[in-house]
Order: structure tokens, then C-alpha cells, then sequence
């Protein structure tokens, strides 16, 4: 006898689950491949960037108190005695009084010259230039070290690498990154009912749409899926293609865990000794969700329904897979908005809404996108939040405000 209990809310089902994870181990990639995987080290800064003093403008180097009186009307004029360009050497390069250096964007400042001038202040004829306005120390002047200095932590293990993290590691002279591994996904769909793409369909039956649905949500974390096709409801086939999933890391089918009469996932889970966790969530849509684990694999039981497994997923095995690559941050930020429409629903359970929300004179407004029945899953495609209304509400007006979840932005 299980003494579990085999109904839970949202954040125990998610605690739960993230109590059962491992991380993986690491692996070492090219940083052209890094984008989105999980730091596995802190990266620490061995140099300063940039190594050395230079200009932030095309202009010339001077010294700043030569400048000192200048104006549009009694412009100083300086002799210029050599030129940098961005890569140029300084060596032998050197700006004496009375004397100027012509000086491009990103080139070193050579010796003598304290300030530089940017060319729209200034005027050149035959071998001198006219400066219009007086300049100060350090006038456009990038300084060594003042984006990275030597010493500085810039990434930390389990940050999750997009462009500019990736170009801070080029600037540090990274080529191979060492980051969690990818974890493996298997992906089941059962029922008699589903034919797949390109296959006949006969009276009675629909497309298989959630493993292609499931399929880009696991690229999207980083996961590497598997799509192992449709399993019969006999228990002698959902069998078969449970036990040729036990090779990954995270195994997902979708279906087959709710009462109906053909419904054997959870009988296979008893069957290959999968210890089961929970069975049903307080949620809608979504209710029916086994989650089990044995050793370190996860097991995702979600359900048919093609807008509940998708939630499902991002509510539940889109943080397990992030954890499982050592992800730090793994909440899809929630917001306030004001709904725009009225809402009512029965006790019970959290009500997970496909919304669209807006943002005029910086609040957030929201309103739903259409039929809420948990097979539509074009109104999921037309959402870009979830309206998140709790279990013992019961009714929102419109113009109160409401908790959403977005779902194109990045975890934080
Ligand atoms: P089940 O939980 O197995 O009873 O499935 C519930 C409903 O979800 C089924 O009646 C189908 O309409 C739908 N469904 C199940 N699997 C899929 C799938 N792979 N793709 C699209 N719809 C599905
Ligand atoms: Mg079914």
C-alpha cells in the first residue's frame, strides 16, 4: 500500500519533482554551440578588458590643458605629428606640447596625450587642426579593465549562456566552455485514437500533434528528444515503448493516465517498478499527471488533452529539465494585470487561462484568447501568458487585477 498522497497542489507537485532531480554531469563545447546551456564553472577573469587605455571616439589625442581657452572663435591650434588607427601601434608614438596625434576609435592613447577630441570639434589644414572647444582630462577615453577586471567572476556556474555571455567568453579568449550535459528525452504518445502525420486518418481519429508540441519544447530547454511514435492502448504495446525509453534521462508520454477504461500508463509505471509520486494535480486543465521516478530517471505522465500536456509541461518539466542542466533560475516571471473581461469558475483547483496580455501606459492588461476546452489548442496558440486565477476563487471582474504568467519571456 502507498501511503502517498496521490493529489497535490501546483507548488507541491513542482517541489516535489525538483526534489527528485540530480543534475547532470559536464561536458566540454565549442561556445558556438553554448547558447542556452548551463554553465557548469564560474568563470573568472584572468585579464582586463580592454588590456589598455583607449578612445571611444575618432578624433585626436591631445593634451588637455593646451586646450584650455579654445572656442568656435578663437580656436587652438595644435601641429599634428602622427596617426593611430585601431590596431596601430604607439610605440615611438608620443604627444609632446603643442602637438597632436590623430587617433581612430578603439586605438590605443599613446604616451603624453591625457584627453582626446572627437574630429566634430575640431578642423584640419595642412599639418595642424584647429580645436574648438576646450576638452578635460579623460575625455572619451575607454579605460583598461573598465568592462572586465582581472580577478572579476562574470558568469557563474548555472547561469544559462545567451549572446552577450557568449561574447564575454570570446573577449576572455574562451573557445571550449565546460556546461552540464543535455539531458535525453524520450517521447511517448499513446492512444488507439492518433494517427500520425502523413497516415491515413480514419473516422474517429485525430493527429498526434502533441509529441511534434513536446518535440519543440524540449529543443527549446536544451533537451535532446526522442520521438519513439504512437503506442496502442494494450498494455502489451504501452509496455514495449516504456521499456525502450528507459535509456533516457527523462521520459514523457502523453495520455492514458486518467480513468478511462484503456488508460495503463500507471499500471506500466507499477509494472517496471517506477516509484509513482503524485497522480493528479489541482490544476485546470491538467488534472490528471503521473510523476514518477526510479533512480535517477523522471517519468511525466501528462495528459492527452493537447493544452494540458503542453502546461503541464511548462509547469512541471520544463523546471526539471532546466534543474537537470543546472539551471539557477527556472521560474517564468509572474506579473500583475488588469483582466479585461469577467471570469468565473467553479472551487477546487487553480485555473490556468490562455491569455494575451498587452501593455498600455506601462500597466499590463489582459484578456483571454478564446475557448478555454482543454483540446483547443489553437487559443494556446494564439496566448502569450497564462492567467493564473487561484483554486478558491471563484469570480474577477473585469478591471481587477489578475496574476499572469508569461510565457515568451526568459526564466529569471
Ligand atoms: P487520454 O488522456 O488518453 O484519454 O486523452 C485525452 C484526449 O486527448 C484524447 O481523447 C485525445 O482527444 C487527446 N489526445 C491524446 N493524445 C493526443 C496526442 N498525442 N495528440 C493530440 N491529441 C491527443
Ligand atoms: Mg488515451
Amino acid at each position: 500500500m502507498r501511503n502517498k498522497n496521490l493529489t497535490v497542489s501546483i507548488e507541491e507537485a513542482q517541489e516535489i519533482i525538483l526534489n527528485s532531480v540530480s543534475p547532470l554531469n559536464c561536458e566540454n563545447i565549442s561556445i558556438m554551440e553554448a547558447s542556452n546551456r548551463v554553465l557548469y564553472e564560474d568563470i573568472v577573469s584572468d585579464i582586463m578588458v580592454p588590456p589598455t587605455d583607449n578612445s571611444s571616439m575618432d578624433g585626436y589625442a591631445v593634451i588637455a590643458s593646451d586646450t584650455r581657452g579654445a572656442s568656435h572663435n578663437h580656436p587652438i591650434t595644435l601641429k599634428i605629428t602622427g596617426e593611430i588607427q585601431a590596431g596601430g601601434s604607439i610605440i615611438g608614438q608620443r604627444v609632446s606640447k603643442g602637438a597632436a596625434i590623430r587617433i581612430m576609435t578603439g586605438a590605443p592613447i599613446p604616451e603624453g596625450a591625457d584627453s582626446i577630441i572627437q574630429f566634430e570639434d575640431t578642423e584640419e589644414e595642412a599639418g595642424y587642426v584647429k580645436i574648438f572647444r576646450e576638452t578635460v582630462k579623460c575625455e572619451n577615453y575607454r579605460f583598461a579593465g573598465e568592462n572586465i577586471a582581472k580577478g572579476d567572476t562574470v558568469l557563474q556556474k548555472g547561469d544559462r549562456l545567451r549572446s552577450a555571455d557568449v561574447g564575454i567568453l570570446a573577449s576572455l579568449n574562451y573557445n571550449i566552455v565546460k556546461v552540464y550535459k543535455q539531458p535525453t528525452v524520450s517521447i511517448i504518445s499513446t492512444g488507439d485514437e492518433l494517427a500520425d502525420i502523413g497516415e491515413d486518418m480514419q473516422i474517429g481519429q485525430m493527429r498526434n500533434s502533441n509529441a511534434y508540441t513536446l518535440y519543440t519544447e524540449i529543443i527549446k530547454y536544451s533537451g535532446l528528444p526522442d520521438y519513439l511514435g504512437i503506442t496502442k492502448d494494450t498494455v502489451k504495446d504501452t509496455k514495449e515503448i516504456f521499456l525502450k525509453a528507459l535509456k533516457s534521462d527523462v521520459i514523457i508520454s502523453t495520455g492514458g493516465v486518467s480513468m478511462g477504461k484503456y488508460d495503463y500508463v500507471k499500471e506500466i509505471y507499477s509494472d517496471l517498478n517506477i516509484d509513482i509520486q503524485f497522480e493528479w494535480v489541482k490544476v485546470k486543465p491538467g488534472r490528471p499527471f503521473t510523476f514518477g521516478k526510479k533512480d535517477n530517471k523522471l517519468f511525466f505522465g501528462l495528459p492527452g488533452n493537447p493544452v494540458s500536456a503542453l502546461t503541464s509541461f511548462i509547469q512541471f518539466v520544463r523546471p526539471a529539465l532546466l534543474r537537470l542542466m543546472g539551471a539557477k533560475r527556472i521560474a517564468k516571471p509572474v506579473v500583475n494585470a488588469f483582466l479585461e473581461e469577467d471570469i468565473n469558475k467553479q472551487s477546487g483547483k487553480v485555473h490556468l487561462l490562455r491569455g494575451y496580455f498587452t501593455i498600455k501606459n506601462n500597466e499590463f492588461y489582459v484578456s483571454t484568447t478564446g475557448n478555454q476546452t482543454s483540446s483547443v489548442l489553437r487559443s494556446m496558440s494564439d496566448a502569450n501568458c497564462l492567467i493564473m486565477i487561484p483554486e478558491n476563487i471563484t469570480k474577477v471582474k473585469a478591471g481587477e487585477k489578475v496574476s499572469i504568467q508569461l510565457l515568451d519571456h526568459d526564466e529569471i
